[in-house]
């Protein structure tokens, strides 16, 4: 369980100014959503806290650890993609695995590692299937599972249910909060859906065109003029 401080972070690409100097107070453990509206920045955000893309300038820290120029795979936190970007030539386990294998892991410890994550999204049972094989619900708790089998510190979820139908949404939605609260992990959550925003978050930060205008409790957000 970490806290993630952002301070002053400026991003731009080109004439873009992706974001104005944002400041963010991520408590560790809390699931914390970045809302606003499509540009507004809130993809440039998980990926500039992931590794993935970095900061023209401002600070990044895990806890007490400045992680702002750290590549990705050296600071703990991983990013699901909206689209889930599982490899369909890849079964369940392979997919999952990957990341392990990437560690050179024993096969035996990857093994159990792998049922581990596929049992906490509850996909016992599901290892040898392949992508296409499996529900979009299904697929997007097996990109949690390959996610969350690192043991990241910090999870980042951009737009993780945009693909689902409603009924599916609501599902995931109570899946992520009970993966949330079973593991204390420090959850990151891109929508651009307020009512969903409402419901899944312990605070909210409101996004508008590169700058946060608003931080508070779903409460708090809601009563605010
Ligand atoms: P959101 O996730 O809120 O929809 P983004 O973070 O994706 O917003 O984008 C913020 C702004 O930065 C937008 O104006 C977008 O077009 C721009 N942007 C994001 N990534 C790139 C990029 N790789 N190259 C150029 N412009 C980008
Ligand atoms: P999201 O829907 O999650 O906001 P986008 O579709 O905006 O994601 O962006 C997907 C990818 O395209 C990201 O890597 C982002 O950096 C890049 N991107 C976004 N906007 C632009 C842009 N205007 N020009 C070039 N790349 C962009």
């Amino acid at each position: 369980m970490v806290d993630v401080k952002l301070e002053n972070i400026v991003k731009t690409f080109g004439e873009t100014v992706a974001l104005k100097g944002i400041d963010l107070h991520i408590k560790a453990g809390e699931l914390f959503t970045l809302l606003g509206p499509s540009g507004c920045g809130k993809s440039t955000t998980l990926r500039i806290i992931a590794g993935l893309d970095f900061p023209d300038s401002g600070t990044i820290h895990f806890g007490d650890e400045e992680v702002t120029y750290l590549p990705s795979s050296k600071r703990g936190a991983v990013l699901v993609f909206q689209n889930y970007a599982l490899w369909p030539h890849m079964t369940v386990f392979d997919n999952v695995a990957y990341g392990l294998k990437l560690k050179k892991l024993p096969k035996d410890e990857i093994k159990k590692k792998v049922e581990w994550a596929l049992e906490l999204v509850k996909l016992e049972g599901f290892a040898d299937r392949y992508p296409t094989q499996l529900s979009g619900g299904q697929q997007q708790r097996v990109a949690i599972a390959r996610a969350l089998v690192v043991e990241p510190k910090v999870l980042l979820l951009d737009e993780p249910l945009s693909n689902l139908d409603a009924k599916l949404r609501l599902e995931m939605r109570s899946e992520i909060r009970r993966i949330q609260r079973e593991l204390g992990i420090t959850v990151i959550y891109v929508t651009h859906d307020q009512e969903e925003a409402m419901a899944i978050s312990d605070r909210i930060a409101v996004m508008n065109v590169g700058t946060v205008e608003q931080v508070g409790t779903p409460k708090e957000i809601y009563e605010s003029p």
